[in-house]
């Protein structure tokens, strides 16, 4: 395949982007608080080959605070100094630096700066569970705002970025609000006519183009489509209608859908390229450049795209977060060597939660800097040692990976007839097969390795361990889940599911028969339960979900997948009840109590119970090994070492393998943080 046309050039009105390549904003949960990560991230993917890489919503103003979510700043004169190294750490390596300069309007909550939020009418803030009102701008407040968007895009040309945005995406912007008419009650000249809440818009671009002023870009960020609430900014009404109104006003456009969790859909629910459908009509309205995404991770797929002329530039948040090298391996032709994204959104939680973002497929992301981590480059063994890895899942995968890259000789054991573990197991399950992802990576990478010997099909006990002499040994065996009741909220094993017929989530992935009417009792919160309980209707059983927490799937919340998931198993005919623990129960009921005040006791027939709760670490070996082997030379890495997500295992993983790295190199192995000045 040829993939030249991905590596043209592209002109973005006065500057001109080197390649196709283009990093989105996307947030990286460092932000104005660790501005070092921020920009050691950044420069990553400009080294990776991304022709453009673009920084973060940037709080133009005060009145437009976040919060909890540490996004970038540019309030006044002395952000400059953070900007002006991000931008050149960016352009030093030949790509375009972007910045996304914001007004979150009615999704501000001002809690930092106590000012009142601002937007177009007396509303409460979009955040409905956040009791903060929105206060409606008068004319001088629009000025205001308009004033201070300009200095903002000044500052950033004087800090040295290429490309300015306006931001009207994500319903998190003020242009949003005053876009629909949801929010926008005004009868002045900015409501009303779609040319009139268009207005704002329009004069904003004008400025940020007077500024610019044939020096640097304008870019627009725009939701083409919004899928969360009734509005009719659909791609097909007033979406259409804004961009037909400003198609030749911006120098790009960078097009989405709307909120957040539709563009940043995960694979259980979307397909790469699955906001095409929404996006593609904006080429034929404009002549301006346009940057879509879409989750795409696929050369062949980008190459269709260029060429059937539906985007001008590859836009990749998540892409570019699991393989910032993605660009260089296309151009070098190692398209194979690719680090697929799983659209687990597990990089999205860290926002959710105002932490620096992880990624289940790339354990170096947001070490940059602080751990001085190289998503490519691994510190060379001094001297290479015979390493032996006991289990191939996602972190025995991960460790010998990366230790084979330093030069290690590695040998993997592997108890199962193939690699993968959990990620090969899990992966069998409903929506999630591009999980499969973290294994057949590494799997291959490892297999094109002489320096490295895997072994399926082969359990190892100490005194195998033992007699075969390796230098250091990782035990990476993983965990089981418990069937005895004991979860989040149940820390107390429950001695009568003995006598009931109780399947875990291994059971269930082993393919092993339920009976009769299934209920699925989730005490883990995460997706787990509600992905048995699908595979289960998938088997035809009727299905019961129970969970003792308010919501179902509570934490899926911050993989911006829970209204999903609940629509789902609704529509699949799941019968739901949350706010129930175990009671008890016998091989036919099962008695649960109600935890919220109101509610009555819950008895369901039931033959099979699923329990979802906690797992075990399987660490027997490595308590054993570590009695008989000299000290320093037995690691335990992933789920062995405590269970948690895939991305914690691959983590662990990598970890270990830079710990054993480390002992020949140096001891350092606690991170850098970024501490406030107070000189
Ligand atoms: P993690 O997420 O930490 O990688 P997994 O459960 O996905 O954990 O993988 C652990 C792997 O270890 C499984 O594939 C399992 O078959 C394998 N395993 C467990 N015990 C042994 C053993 N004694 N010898 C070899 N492999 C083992
Ligand atoms: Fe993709 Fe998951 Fe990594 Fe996010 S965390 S970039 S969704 S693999």
């Amino acid at each position: 395949m040829n993939y030249d046309p991905l590596f043209e050039s592209v002109n973005i009105g006065p500057v001109t982007a080197p390649n196709r390549f283009y990093a989105v904003p996307h947030a990286t949960g460092h932000g104005h608080l660790a501005p070092q990560g921020a920009i050691a991230l950044r420069e990553t993917k400009a080294m990776g080959g991304w022709g453009t890489v673009c920084v973060q919503i940037t709080e133009v103003s005060a009145d437009t605070d976040l919060a909890s979510h540490p996004i970038e700043r540019i309030w006044d004169e002395a952000y400059l100094t953070v900007h002006a190294k991000q931008a050149e750490s960016i352009k030093r390596h030949g790509a375009l630096a972007g910045i996304e300069l914001g007004h979150a309007g009615m999704r501000a909550r001002n809690f930092t700066t106590g000012v009142p939020v601002i937007g177009p009418s007396h509303l409460p803030i979009i955040r409905p569970e956040i009791p903060v009102q929105a206060r409606a701008m008068d004319k001088r407040d629009i000025r205001r705002f308009r004033d201070d968007h300009r200095r903002a895009a000044l500052a950033a040309k004087k800090a040295g970025y290429d490309i300015l945005y306006v931001y009207a995406a994500h319903d998190i912007s003020i242009f949003t609000n005053f876009l629909t008419l949801r929010t926008n009650q005004r009868s002045d000249e900015y409501g009303g006519s779609l040319e009139n809440r268009v207005r704002l818009l329009r004069e904003v671009l004008e400025d940020t183009l007077e500024v610019a002023n044939g020096e640097c870009a304008v870019a627009l960020r725009f939701s083409v489509h919004e899928t969360n609430a009734a509005t009719p900014i659909t791609y097909d009404a007033e979406g259409r209608d804004i961009v037909e109104m400003l198609a030749g006003l911006p120098d790009l456009w960078d097009v989405n859908i709307s909120g957040w969790s539709a563009d940043s859909n995960t694979s259980r629910f979307s397909e790469e390229g699955h906001q095409l459908p929404f996006t593609e009509f904006v080429k034929a309205v404009t002549d301006k450049p346009v940057v879509g995404v879409g989750r795409n991770t696929s050369p062949d797929k980008m190459l269709g795209l260029i060429k059937s002329g539906k985007q001008d530039l590859i836009g990749a948040a998540r892409p570019s977060i699991a393989d910032p090298y993605l660009p260089n391996k296309i151009r070098a032709g190692r398209v194979e060597d690719i680090r697929e994204c799983i659209g687990c959104n597990i990089c999205v939680s860290g926002d959710s939660y105002g932490v620096a973002i992880r990624c289940t497929q790339n354990p170096t992301m947001s070490e940059e800097w602080r751990r001085g981590w190289h998503p490519e480059n691994i510190p060379a063994a001094q001297t290479a040692q015979h390493i032996l890895i006991v289990g191939g899942g996602p972190a025995g995968l991960e460790c010998a990976w990366t230790l084979a890259r330093a030069g290690h000789e590695v040998t993997l054991a592997e108890a199962s007839d193939d690699f993968g573990g959990r990620a090969l197991l899990e992966s069998g399950l409903p929506g999630l097969s591009a999980w499969r992802r973290v294994r057949d990576y590494r799997v291959y990478q490892l297999q094109q390795m002489a320096n490295v010997q895997m072994y399926p099909a082969n359990r190892l006990g100490v005194d195998e361990i033992k007699e075969y002499g390796a230098d250091q040994v990782v035990i990476a065996t993983g965990s089981s889940w418990r069937r005895d009741g004991v979860g989040s909220t149940n820390f107390a094993a429950l001695p009568w599911l003995r006598e009931l017929n109780v399947l875990t989530p291994d059971d269930v992935m082993a393919g092993k028969a339920a009976t009769g009417k299934v209920v699925v009792f989730d005490d883990e919160h995460f997706y787990m339960g509600s992905v048995v309980a699908e595979e289960m209707r998938k088997r035809g059983h009727e299905v019961v979900l129970v969970t003792p927490l308010r919501e179902v799937a509570t934490w899926t919340d911050h993989t911006l997948e829970i209204g999903k998931i609940l629509n789902r198993l609704v529509e699949l005919g799941v019968e739901i009840h949350t706010d129930y623990g175990l009671l008890g129960g016998d091989e036919k009921q099962l008695r649960f109590e109600a935890l919220r005040p109101g509610k009555a006791e819950l008895v369901l027939d039931c033959d099979t119970l699923v329990f979802v709760g906690a797992r075990l670490p399987k660490d027997d070996l490595y308590l054993e090994l570590r009695e008989h082997l000299p000290e320093g030379s037995v690691h335990l890495a992933g789920d062995a070492l405590v269970p948690g997500m895939m991305q914690a295992a691959v983590f662990s993983g990598h970890k270990v393998a830079r710990e054993i790295l480390a002992t020949a190199n140096s001891e350092n192995l606690v991170f850098r943080l970024e501490r406030p000045d107070v000189t």
